[in-house]
Formats: structure tokens, sequence, C-alpha cells
């Protein structure tokens, strides 16, 4: 079988980027990654000064929130740069909860966001101190994956697939530089269009020591135990393998066009599914291929389940199987 041009690097470095797949619609209007502004960092032209801080005197907010979450609000805004103005996503800590906790665990997030630098990843512009505490980061303007899948059912399965494909390449990036999300969900996936996905929300992340690769947890949090493999809930041990097991249930989510995992169940009777060795069933109309991938992502033991090295290749051949 000839394989088509990669469309994307698999390694996520925008230098070694190749040309584009030759299945783009007549015309060519679909906007690639690469098309926009947030594939490369704003710090790549080495004119713009790479700094953690934004002087809120360049940050310019809109009316309108892009949404909330435990924090407070997003706010869309213009970042003004020596050379460009960028779009970009502002969230807002509430000033009413400017308590030392809550400006730490953002803090804690921005420290993380910043040293990461992957076209499949939101990335942090910096932290602005002014009227409240503020985490500047690219725009992804078309909000979470499953909201979008919801919306717009008539997305095809190569889109899809591109999407997926997409977050495992984000993912395999983190699993290279030992950082383990946590919290990987279609929630914490937003689009810049409808062909480019980036992963969010890194609020529960960490950096693992090499040697180690795993990060223990000290007890239970507010957990997403519906996202979490039996390691996580069992042991409160996390690796890019409990990754795995979440993009299994995010693949779920997104070729069931963003319904709800294990729909109606308790946490606690999701974990004795799992423990009886059943596993959800296939969302409609969802490929074979993608479906025994899934499962394979949720693979009881550890040590049989594969890394985002091995998923990510997987979902590239089918993608371009199908784009053929
Ligand atoms: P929670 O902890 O409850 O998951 P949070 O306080 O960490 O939420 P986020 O999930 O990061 O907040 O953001 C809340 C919402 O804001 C997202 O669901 C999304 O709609 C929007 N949002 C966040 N970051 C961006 C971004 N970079 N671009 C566009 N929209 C964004």
């Amino acid at each position: 079988m000839q394989q088509p041009t990669p469309r994307h690097n698999t390694t996520g470095n925008s230098n070694t980027y190749e040309a584009r797949v030759p299945n783009n619609p007549p015309g060519g209007k679909e906007a690639m990654p690469m098309d926009t502004e947030v594939y490369e960092s704003p710090y790549a032209d080495p004119d713009e000064l790479r700094s953690s801080t934004v002087d809120r005197s360049q940050l310019f907010l809109e009316d309108g929130e892009l949404g909330s979450g435990n924090f407070g609000t997003v706010m869309k805004g213009i970042y003004k740069m020596r050379k460009t103005e960028k779009p970009v996503a502002v969230k807002i800590l509430k000033n009413d909860d400017n308590l030392q906790s809550v400006t730490d665990e953002m803090l804690r997030e921005a420290n993380v966001m910043q040293q990461l630098d992957n076209p499949y990843i939101v990335r942090m512009i910096g932290i602005c101190e002014a009227e409240s505490l503020m985490l500047v980061m690219e725009l992804a303007e078309l909000g979470p994956l499953h909201k979008f899948l919801q919306k717009h059912k008539q997305t095809t399965v190569k889109n899809i697939t591109e999407l997926v494909h997409q977050v495992s390449m984000g993912m395999k990036y983190l699993e290279e530089h030992n950082f383990v999300h946590r919290d990987l969900a279609a929630r914490n996936v937003l689009l810049v269009t409808q062909h480019y996905a980036k992963i969010s929300d890194f609020g529960l992340s960490k950096a693992v020591a090499e040697e180690q690769n795993y990060y223990k947890a000290k007890g239970h949090g507010k957990w997403p135990v519906k996202w979490y493999a039996p390691e996580c809930i069992n042991y409160f041990k996390f690796s890019s393998k409990s990754d795995v097991w979440s993009f299994g249930v995010l693949m779920w989510e997104a070729f069931s066009y963003g319904q709800k995992p294990y729909k109606g169940m308790k946490g606690n009777d999701v974990m004795q599914m799992i423990e009886s060795g059943s596993r959800m069933d296939a969302p409609l109309n969802c490929p074979p291929e993608m479906y025994d991938l899934m499962k394979t992502c949720w693979t009881y033991k550890l040590d049989d389940r594969p890394g985002f090295s091995v998923v990510e290749p997987r979902l590239r051949e089918y993608y371009y199987d199908i784009s053929q």
C-alpha cells in the first residue's frame, strides 16, 4: 500500500513538517493546522521576547465569556506583542476566590504549561498579575470537542479520526517529556478549527521522574473516575499508561458524538464493571479498528497496556488508510 505524504509530523516538531495529505476538498478551503496562528509558538519568532509574564497594558479583554470552570471565567482577548497581535483566551481567577490555595493551583498549572511546546497542546503565553491573576493562553475558539460533536452530528468518521490522532500526537509528546495529564477527556480537548484539536487543562498534570515514571497521589481528590485506569483508583498511581486508558474513553466520547461515557452509572458501578472484565460497548457506527484500539487502551494490566508511542502510529495508519 502506498502511504500518502504525512499530513502532520508525528513528533510535533514544526520544523520537520511535510506537505499536505492529498485528500483536501476541491478548492483546498479547509484550514490546516499549520495555516492557523496557533501552530507555532508565538515566541518562535526571535523578535518576540519570551517572557512568562504578560504586561496588562498590552492585554485587551473582550466582552463575553468563552467558558467557566472552577477557577473563574475564561474570556477572549487580544495580546499585543512586539510584532503581532494574538487572539488569546484568558483564564481569570475569581476575585472573591483569590485565596492562596487557588492562586497556587493556577500558578502550578501555568508552570506545567510553560514547559510544553507542541502544536497539539494549548500553549501558555504568560501570566498577568493585575486586577486578578490571569493565565493567558492560545485561543481555541471552537471550544470543547464533546460539545462540538454534539452540535455537529454530520462530522465524518475521518474527521473524528483526524482529531483523535492529533490528540494522540500531543499525548505522545507529553509521554516523551515525562508529564502525566491526569484529566484527559473530550471536555479538555479544545478545537481551533474543525480539523485542529489541542489538549488543554493542565490543572491536575504532573511532571514525573524519568526513572520512576509515575506519580503517586496522596489521596482521593475530586477525580474524574470514569476516565481513570484501575491502578489510579486502587493504588493512586498515575502514569502515561493511565493517560492511555483515559484516551480510550476520550476516543469513545468522540466516536459517540459527545455522549457521556458509562451513562447513568455511578463511579463505584463503573469500577466493578471494569474489575469484572467488561468494557463499554462500541459507539454506534464506530469503525471496528477504532473500537479495537479503545479496548486495547482499556487493558487492565499496566504492563500489557501500550503507551502513546504505540497508540499514535495505530491511529495514524488508520487515518491514512481511510484517507486514500
Ligand atoms: P475545570 O477545572 O472545572 O475543568 P477550569 O477552571 O480548569 O475547569 P477550563 O476547563 O480550563 O477551566 O476552562 C473552562 C472553559 O473555558 C473550557 O471548557 C472552554 O470552553 C473555555 N476555554 C478554556 N481555555 C480555552 C482556550 N484556550 N481557548 C478557548 N476556550 C477556552
